[in-house]
């Protein structure tokens, strides 16, 4: 079947066979010489160097050592461990085997549970061997389970190699058992090279390679793997990453470029007089970066074609306050604006912060939650219909059937991670005047700029980085139990001084059997310990009807109580200036974050505020370095690229629905942030002059972009 070498199945390929063969496809996913020969290492070890076994550490990655055997202990049931060593064995009955060896600086035991019989006949008593593998701690001593064995030869084995570099590649527990060790797949890809690279064809054009200073795709592929030095590596890097990141930023931008020329849009030529009146009524200048980002709206809403941007910006940089804007620009033109939230408690926050920003303007708006009474439901989707009301905020109630706009021009949605794609589209068809409205996105979630670009690459960016001027700073302070009674007494100071207190829980029960304080019990030590009628103490959570949680949330905002023992359902809302301290319990149970949003609830006031974080003694290394990060920094983005960093892209909150569009297999979106940036401009400056690679020197790039991988969901129509 195969026409050439890159087609050819791997297990053609010299000690691979059907087994393995079947293994590699199954773990790897890779199947033929060409998947082969992209499957990149993630880390190279230098096999001219080794450890002194005095100097191994458990926390050491891969390590390399040449050693003598000095004995091999066979540990089964005591007769096996009893028989002498000279005697038959009975590997049926041998668990396990330790092979002690020793390179002069010390001994080391080296496991093995599979294998044994070969081990234990292969391995003799006197004589060195490279060992090669991960140390890990065992009773206070370092070994290594199941090294690769190398016999001390004196030759170079690996005839690919130039150097003494060695590829190590992606391995699961399932390919180690079957033999696939780091040595097999070094010698798989030379056979790869030999018999596929020279059908490998160039994946960039020419004049993308010389602009860009580029290393060719041979070059690339050979010193990925087979590095001639260390300059040739990074040089092979650089490209191989350029090349993965350049056309994921292509693919995306390419959707745009095709959706802007052919999605009609509404055009919203004028700013308007409601717009004019609420300019002129705000109590306090925009800040620099609001404007600019409603320039940027403005901007797409006048274009004739559909606006899709998504609007970041840090808790309490004012949002709002552009979202209002933004919906009198549509009233302005003649059309109706829907403010989606993803909870009631937020939607009704929007709709009172809204109202006042109205007023002046006389534009109708209302409120449709879960719990609109059926006689007001029934007046509102009549004014709706007949485009009485101008501006809608609510919930997902807004998206049901009966509700019909008279026309609906512009849709906010605020916090779309929490909305699922089949509701986010079901908005998207209430659009009655024959282009779907305009399309305005916020979220809170500070996405570093890096993310942002891949995963909405196909949607405009506009980030409002400053914050509106005299916030005090919220000062952040980690405690653990002990110092419980010095924040009680602190709690107490705050609110004789008139300030109000928020707690908050990660649980609402003790579901599994941990040992982290619930809400319920926190709740009871805070009335027993703060006693009404002196303090008066609200409890939300997610378990209460509707009605009390509003009841309590309402208590808290208005003043009537003064501290609220909450699980995190505030997080995503409650503006209650008049609240200086937010006591996050069980922090560590919070991510990055969470932890921030949680902060931005306080600080909105005129007084100095406070986070307190409360944790266990305990605290797992991550857990230590959120905590730390927290009480360094106030600010989202920097708090973002740590997170991510710490735990990869795929795990950012936030971003677990969506996803990355394709999954990159050597750039890294938190470490290749200017490459990136370079793949994305490169990407822009061949778009802006080919939009549809229709020119003969981008054929590579079309021809490329027809691969299943590029086949990207189109985020645009889901949000
Ligand atoms: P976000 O929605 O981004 O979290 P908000 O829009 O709720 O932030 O704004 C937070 C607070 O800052 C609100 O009380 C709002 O009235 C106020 N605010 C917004 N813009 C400004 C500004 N330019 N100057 C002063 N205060 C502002
Ligand atoms: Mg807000």
């Amino acid at each position: 079947m195969a026409q050439n070498g890159l087609d050819m199945d791997i297990q053609f390929l010299p000690g691979v066979g059907p087994k393995r063969s079947a293994l590699l496809k199954k773990e790897l996913s890779v199947g033929t010489v060409g998947e082969l020969l992209r499957l990149y290492p993630f880390r190279y070890i230098d096999r001219s160097s080794y450890v002194r076994i005095a100097d191994a550490r458990p926390d050491m990655a891969y390590i390399q050592l040449k050693a003598k055997v000095i004995r091999i202990d066979l540990h089964g049931n005591s007769s096996v461990a009893d028989a002498p060593a000279d005697g038959p064995v009975r590997f049926n009955t041998v668990k396990r085997i330790s092979v002690w060896v020793s390179d002069g600086s010390g001994e080391m035991e080296m496991v093995f549970f599979k294998g044994i019989k070969w081990m234990y006949e292969k391995l003799k008593p006197g004589q060195e061997y490279i060992f090669f593998g991960k140390p890990t701690g065992f009773n206070g001593r370092v070994n290594i389970v199941h090294p690769e064995i190398d016999p001390q030869t004196g030759q170079d084995s690996n005839q690919g190699a130039v150097t003494s570099m060695t590829g190590v590649y992606p391995s699961t527990e399932k390919l180690k058992n079957g033999g696939v060790t780091t040595k097999v797949m070094n010698r798989l890809l030379e056979a790869a090279l030999n018999k596929g690279l020279e059908y490998i064809e160039e994946s960039l054009p020419e004049y993308v390679i010389r602009q860009y200073g580029l290393v060719p795709i041979h070059f690339a592929l050979r010193n990925i793997h087979f590095p001639k030095d260390m300059q040739s590596l990074e040089k092979s890097r650089y490209r191989l990453k350029f090349e993965e990141l350049f056309y994921l930023q292509l693919s995306l931008l390419k959707q745009k470029y095709i959706r802007s020329r052919a999605e009609q849009g509404i055009p919203m030529p004028k700013v308007g007089d409601a717009f004019n009146r609420c300019y002129e009524a705000l109590p306090f200048p925009l800040t620099g970066a609001q404007k600019r980002v409603i320039k940027e709206i403005r901007d797409d809403m006048k274009s004739g074609h559909q606006m899709n941007r998504l609007l970041q910006g840090d808790v309490g940089s004012g949002k709002t306050m552009v979202a209002v804007l933004t919906a009198l620009i549509a009233i302005g033109n003649g059309y109706q604006t829907c403010i989606m939230a993803p909870t009631e408690v937020l939607a009704q926050q929007h709709f009172r912060n809204i109202q006042k920003f109205l007023e002046p303007t006389g534009v109708r708006s209302a409120l449709l939650t879960g719990s609109s009474k059926t006689a007001e439901r029934r007046e509102i989707h009549a004014g709706l219909e007949d485009g009485s009301i101008g501006v809608i905020v609510g919930t997902h109630a807004l998206i049901e059937d009966n509700v019909i706009f008279r026309n609906l021009g512009l849709a906010i949605i605020d916090e779309q991670h929490r909305f699922g794609v089949e509701q986010r589209s079901k908005l998207w068809r209430k659009s009655t005047c024959g282009a779907p409205p305009h399309v305005l996105v916020m979220t809170a979630t500070p996405i570093p700029r890096t993310l942002a670009m891949t995963l909405y690459g196909d949607l405009d960016v506009s980030v409002i980085d400053e914050l509106p001027p005299g916030r005090k700073p919220v000062q952040t302070i980690h405690a653990t139990e002990g110092k419980r009674p010095a924040l009680y007494r602190f709690m107490k100071e705050q609110i004789a001084a008139g300030r109000q207190v928020f707690v908050v829980y990660p649980l609402i029960n003790e579901t599994e059997k941990l040992d982290y304080q619930s809400l319920e019990a926190g709740a009871e030590d805070i009335m027993q310990k703060f006693p009404f009628p002196q303090y008066k103490t609200a409890v939300v959570h997610g378990k209460q009807l509707n009605d009390v949680k509003k009841f309590n949330m309402d208590a808290f905002a208005a003043g009537r109580a003064d501290i609220l023992v909450a699980t995190s359902v505030i997080e995503v809302g409650v503006d209650v200036p008049n609240a200086s301290v937010m006591v996050i319990e069980s922090a560590e149970r919070f991510g990055l974050s969470q932890l921030h949003q949680l902060r931005g609830r306080v600080g909105r006031g005129s007084e100095k505020s406070f986070c307190v974080l409360m944790t266990g003694q305990k605290m797992s290394k991550e857990s230590r370095r959120r905590i730390e990060l927290m009480c360094a920094t106030e600010n989202g983005f920097e708090l973002a690229e740590e997170d991510m960093k710490m735990r990869g892209p795929g795990d950012l909150e936030g971003t677990q629905q969506s996803g990355l569009p394709i999954s990159l297999n050597i750039a890294s979106l938190a470490k290749d942030g200017l490459i990136l940036n370079a793949a994305r401009s490169a990407a822009e400056a061949i778009l802006s002059e080919d939009p549809i690679l229709h020119d003969n020197r981008n054929l590579i790039l079309r021809k490329e972009l027809t691969k299943d991988k590029y086949q990207v969901r189109d985020y645009s129509k889901i949000s």
